[in-house]
């Protein structure tokens, strides 16, 4: 079967037909840096993670672009967020940006996403916003006013095209003194006059600036991705107005369409309640992680179509981590009995399952990233697994390797939900492989009652940051 994707721009399910054969171009909105991440961030990010680990699986060669908004993003009250963390800190605006970049990469790294291939930064591509701009001025499609420029909404008979709506209904937040120097309420900044006060400012033809929000993903995704190119993300929060001005910008200024196919990634709320500082109930990555591992928020994470928005909660959580530890701890058994297994194909019975599970997986896959589907034909895979590795029966070497094989590819590169395992190999798999070699020799001082050896592994792992701990099923590992 071909990929199908759901399609936010016409609303449909379609197959996916890259531009050219073999090769995806994808663009996704990033973070803009001002606070630590959250798990709004980390269903967003996980949710494309697995798109393109799905993708890459599949045979082509993605090329994974996204951006860091570090300058630009205004709120609805005209100020700029990382400016007044800027302020309150007594520190400068791009060391801000740099402290939140530098703390989302190690929230995304911990979360086991794969890095994207290009993160540009819009502070870093000034001078092709300025270019993207002019070229908007040119063609009549924006205009000067009082050395900022707006985008001409009226002049775009397709703007809409993606959320079908317009601004008014946000016109009430716009400030008085831009609400008048606008033709149309619905024209949004592509650049910004710069008041005194204002630190992140570079010169323009229309003097001393910085610029919009929406323009920078315009620009950077032409940049490295071209006019027209596969796969736009981001998430539903920001279809409007961010992802209808990018394509308007881009459409406008390129004169070719822009991203053909759009995935917009449901909401999150906590018990039901949008997360949010005033409520208190934000939920840092870094403070789920010292609660949860890795692969259980991506598992959890995942019981949930990326489109439909998900609700996090500890009951849920549970239920889900319960969901997990059986896979993980067939898994766990396959390998063990690996170490010990003699060759051969005894009980090759589940290897006919194991193919069925495997097409499945795929076709879940296939079918709009549907996660949950693919998930729970993992579990239905983990029954008859472990009724064959629990039955008492010798299994071979070869149909044990067959089973590890199957969950590697599908749990392990795909969902990235298989603990130590990294698809992306490189300096997380070998600590992985590691620390596991450790825990394994300190089981095996505790078999022989050696506790002074265990506790000494304890405590030298403790020193470096990896905490143990001792569960019904086995020895676990985080690192603090
Ligand atoms: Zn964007």
């Amino acid at each position: 079967m071909a990929l199908r994707i759901y399609n936010v721009l016409g609303r449909e399910k379609q197959d996916f037909v890259p531009l050219v054969e073999g090769r995806v171009g994808m663009y996704v909105c990033g973070p803009t840096v001002y606070d630590e991440p959250h798990i709004g961030h980390a269903k967003n990010y996980v949710a494309f993670d697995v798109v393109v680990r799905w993708l890459r699986k599949s045979g082509y060669k993605v090329l994974y672009v996204q951006n860091i908004t570090d300058v630009g993003h205004l709120r609805d009250s005209g100020e700029d967020p990382i400016q007044i963390v800027a302020r309150r800190t007594q520190s400068g605006p791009m060391q801000v940006a740099e402290y939140y970049a530098r703390s989302f990469f190690d929230s995304m790294d911990a979360l086991g996403n794969i890095r994207p291939d290009i993160s540009p930064r819009a502070s870093g591509h000034v001078p092709e916003q300025i270019k993207m701009i002019e070229t908007l001025i040119e063609k009549g499609h924006a205009y000067v006013v009082n050395g900022s420029v707006y985008f001409d909404v009226a002049s775009d008979p397709d703007y809409g095209k993606l959320s079908n709506r317009r601004l008014e209904e946000q016109e009430e937040n716009v400030r008085v003194a831009e609400r008048s120097e606008k033709r149309n309420p619905e024209d949004f900044a592509l650049w910004k006059y710069a008041e005194p006060e204002h630190i992140l400012r570079w010169d323009s033809p229309w003097g001393e600036g910085f610029p919009g929000w929406h323009i920078e993903c315009s620009a950077m995704a032409k940049k490295y991705l071209g006019a027209t190119f596969d796969i736009h993300g981001g998430g539903i929060d920001n279809l409007f107005p961010h992802n209808e001005s990018e394509i308007a910008q881009s459409e406008c200024a390129n004169e070719a369409p822009f991203a053909r196919y759009w995935m917009l990634v449901g909401s999150l709320t906590v018990e039901g309640v949008k997360m949010s500082k005033s409520i208190g109930n934000t939920l840092t990555i870094q403070a789920a992680l010292k609660r949860y591992r890795p692969e259980t928020i991506r598992y959890f994470m995942q019981g949930v179509h990326y489109a439909s928005p998900f609700d996090f909660s500890d009951e849920a959580f549970e239920a889900a981590s319960k969901g997990w530890e059986r896979i993980a701890n067939a898994v766990r058994l396959t390998r063990k009995m690996m170490n010990s297994a003699a060759p051969g194909d005894d009980g090759s019975a589940i290897l006919s399952v194991v193919e069925t599970a495997k097409a499945d997986f795929a076709a879940a896959m296939d079918d709009d990233f549907n996660a949950p589907i693919a998930i729970a034909t993992l579990q239905g895979l983990t029954r008859e697994v472990n009724t064959l590795l629990n039955g008492g029966a010798a299994v071979g070497l070869d149909v044990l390797k067959a089973i590890d094989a199957a969950y590697t590819d599908t749990a392990g590169d795909v969902l990235g939900v298989l603990p130590g395992h990294d698809a992306a190999g490189g300096d997380g798999a070998r600590e992985a492989a590691l620390v596991e070699l450790l825990i394994a020799m300190r089981a095996q001082a505790r078999a022989s009652r050696n506790w002074a050896e265990s506790d000494r592994i304890r405590d030298e792992l403790a020193k470096v940051g990896v905490v143990l701990e001792d569960r019904a099923d086995g020895t676990v590992w985080k690192v603090n």
